[in-house]
């Protein structure tokens, strides 16, 4: 009940800081493609990928006390909520409970997301990470695709944006990684997150206050690619 009041709150400071996305204004990334609707267009599909299990097997990377699978997962629950109240998206998740775990390996667990995806089949996959480094200097938002200059790629630097500017990490930009299973193995475009380095301490401060921040900078980076308005 408490955890409610703290969305619905938190809802209602996210929506006195609806803005539009300021794109535009940042000239590295000029221009951003975007990706424009037929007019008959219904619905977006989304499959977001929480990245990890749990625990055990394909359990992701920690710290400064901080579990990655722990913040992807409600990162991916606050993501299918905003997309569910959208009715421009449809959206599934690979982990509906925080005990889930998928597949009995690594390789059967990275495949399980990818088969969520493809036989929905989903228009865009979305896989939600949280990174780390022995450096604890090394900080910032990134996002990984197959290919440059490709869809995922713009909509990774959408993603990106709306993400360093809900949130307030670094923009580290998109970069390439076609070793990749979820991106190499998805039949539709799609985008790996990283939202931010677990192992950095202003990063992981982020990751444990404003999950729902990250999760709203992801939508209005689909907003800002699609040039959709928000609603
Ligand atoms: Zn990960």
């Amino acid at each position: 009940m408490q955890q409610k009041t703290a969305l619905i709150k938190r809802r209602e400071v996210a929506a006195a800081k609806l803005r539009p996305c300021k794109a535009n204004r940042i000239p590295k990334l000029l221009p951003i493609k975007q990706k424009k609707f037929p007019e008959n267009f219904s619905q977006s599909l989304t499959g977001a990928d929480q990245g990890h299990n749990p625990q055990g097997i394909n359990a992701g990377a920690e710290g400064n006390g901080l579990r990655e699978q722990d913040v992807t997962y409600q990162v991916g629950m606050y993501l299918r909520e905003l997309l569910e109240e959208d009715p421009r998206f449809a959206v599934r998740v690979s982990r509906h409970t925080p005990n889930e775990i998928l597949g009995t390996s690594n390789a059967t667990s990275l495949r399980a997301r990818v088969q969520m995806a493809n036989s929905w089949p989903a228009d865009y996959f979305l896989s939600i990470h949280c990174n780390a480094n022995s450096n604890p200097a090394i900080n910032g938002s990134e996002a990984y695709v197959y290919q440059a200059n490709t869809q995922p790629y713009w909509l990774g630097q959408h993603i990106l944006i709306g993400i360093t500017q809900q949130a307030g990490t670094r923009d580290n930009g998109v970069r390439l990684n076609p070793s990749l299973y979820v991106l190499r193995k998805t039949t539709m475009p799609a985008v790996l997150v990283e939202l931010g380095y677990l192992t950095n301490q202003a990063d992981a401060q982020r990751l444990k206050n404003d999950q729902w921040g990250f999760a709203q900078g992801i939508y209005y980076g689909l907003l800002s690619y699609f040039g959709f308005r928000t609603l």
